[in-house]
């Protein structure tokens, strides 16, 4: 089934609202293997709307569009689609007496133009909105019934409304089976995994490989699909345990799950605690690991020495090795992290010192010269990295590297990131 997305809205159109209704809708699709093959937008005006719909329908096995359908004078969707599917406006009870009912809850006065959210075009099957007052509503059209989907624009209502009604419509329609996984990888390049995977995926009937690079790594992203529901369960299963054999050492998580939520678990299964000192990064690290829900359990603190006045009263660093070294070096970001480890008085320190650019840089240290250093109850650590970037990717490379080298401490792995295991 190939699917048509329109967005509707004048602020889209002009690109000061980011059109994430689409990126939102495009991915959630994609993850069940319906097929988007084409995106428009367009403004608020009844014209517009009808002529993206012509067009969509002309094209498309089934149209998904949101935004304009609120109260006010320039949601004019609904009125648009009832012309083009010749459905005529119907006040829908239900729906009527559901906005009533929101209205009375929240203790608002409800203005007369919101009660025109229940004109709905006929024929409309309605799901209720879990999360706002403007209903999704779906039409199967002509003897194909293809579908056409409105949903409202506020992202919160339309994901909602997405997740729990139109994906799961669409995906149950093409009548497939989708299985699908993630696996994260950090600290091997996107080249060195397509090398190292080869040409395993042509094994895997009906399945796709995707290689998604970004700051916190390498992920690999399988889908599998197809109308054989045992076959797709027993591919999808195979290429699971392959892939897994194949890149296992350079994994550090499944599916969403973060590498900070990662290493509070290894904190909390080994009953540590953790302390960071930063430099370069300026306190992203402790920003990453409190970002974890119940992270006060295992976060005892951060220290953002910017400084070397800093560095030598907070932490302890030896002015003699500053002065040797410079404070981007392999024995200031050991000392970072033993010395924020001893100065909070818990088991797990991590140093990171370096150059994110864009001045600073020299011929012996360029710009994205970074160490890292861990100290644990497994032993003292520190490596040094040269990333590439700007001053924000060097910044977050750093730190991503930082919780991987905290990872395969915590988990006894080796240090260094290969594939060979
Ligand atoms: P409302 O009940 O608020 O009128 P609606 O269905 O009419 O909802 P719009 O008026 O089109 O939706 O948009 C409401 C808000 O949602 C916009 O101000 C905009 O911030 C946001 N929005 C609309 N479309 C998109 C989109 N494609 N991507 C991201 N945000 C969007």
């Amino acid at each position: 089934m190939q699917i048509e997305i329109v967005t509707i809205g004048n602020e889209v159109l002009s690109g000061r609202t980011l059109d994430t209704n689409f990126a939102f809708l495009a991915r959630a699709l994609e993850e069940v293997s319906v097929q988007v093959v084409w995106h428009t937008t367009v403004g608020d005006t009844a014209e517009a709307i009808a002529g993206a719909l012509r067009q969509a329908l002309g094209r498309a096995d089934g149209v998904v569009v949101t935004g304009g359908l609120g109260p006010t004078p320039d949601d004019v969707t609904r009125k648009a689609v009832a012309g083009v599917l010749r459905r005529p406006l119907q006040l829908d009870e239900d729906v009527l007496a559901r906005i009533r009912e929101r209205a009375r809850k929240s203790g608002r006065k409800l203005a007369a133009s919101v009660e025109s959210m229940a004109l709905i075009p006929r024929g409309a099957t309605v799901w209720q909105n879990p999360v706002g007052s403007a209903p999704g509503l779906l039409f199967t059209q002509g003897e194909e019934g293809k579908p056409i989907i409105l949903l409202p624009g506020v992202p919160q209502e339309m994901e909602a409304l997405a997740v729990e009604f139109a994906v799961p419509w669409l995906k149950s329609r093409t009548g497939r089976r989708v299985e699908s996984f993630t696996l994260r990888t950090a600290g091997v390049f996107e080249s060195m995994l397509q090398e190292h995977i080869g040409k395993l995926p042509a094994k895997w009937t009906g399945a796709s490989l995707a290689y998604l690079p970004s700051y916190f790594g390498v992920d690999l992203r399988v889908t599998v699909a197809g109308p054989d529901h045992d076959q797709v369960g027993e591919v999808a299963g195979r290429a699971y345990a392959e892939l897994k054999e194949r890149v296992g050492p350079v994994v550090y998580a499944e599916g969403s799950q973060t590498i900070e939520t990662v290493v509070g678990e290894e904190l909390t299964r080994l009953g540590l605690r953790i302390a960071t000192a930063e430099s370069c990064t300026g306190g992203l690290l402790s920003k990453r690991l409190t970002d974890v829900p119940g992270s006060s359990r295992w976060f005892e603190r951060g220290f953002v020495t910017y400084s070397n006045a800093s560095k030598l009263e907070l932490l302890g660093v030896s002015a003699a090795d500053l002065e040797a070294h410079g404070a981007v070096s392999a024995p200031v970001a050991e000392q970072l992290a033993r010395g924020a480890c001893q100065r909070s008085g818990v088991e797990v320190g991590v140093g990171i010192t370096g150059i994110a650019g864009p001045d600073g840089g020299t011929t012996e240290k360029p710009v994205g010269t970074v160490f890292i250093g861990v100290a644990s109850p497994r032993g003292d650590a520190v490596r040094s990295f040269r990333f590439a970037g700007s001053r924000t990717t060097i910044r977050e490379r750093s730190v991503q590297t930082a919780l991987d080298l905290v990872r395969r401490q915590l988990q006894g792995l080796p240090l260094d990131p290969s594939l060979d295991g």
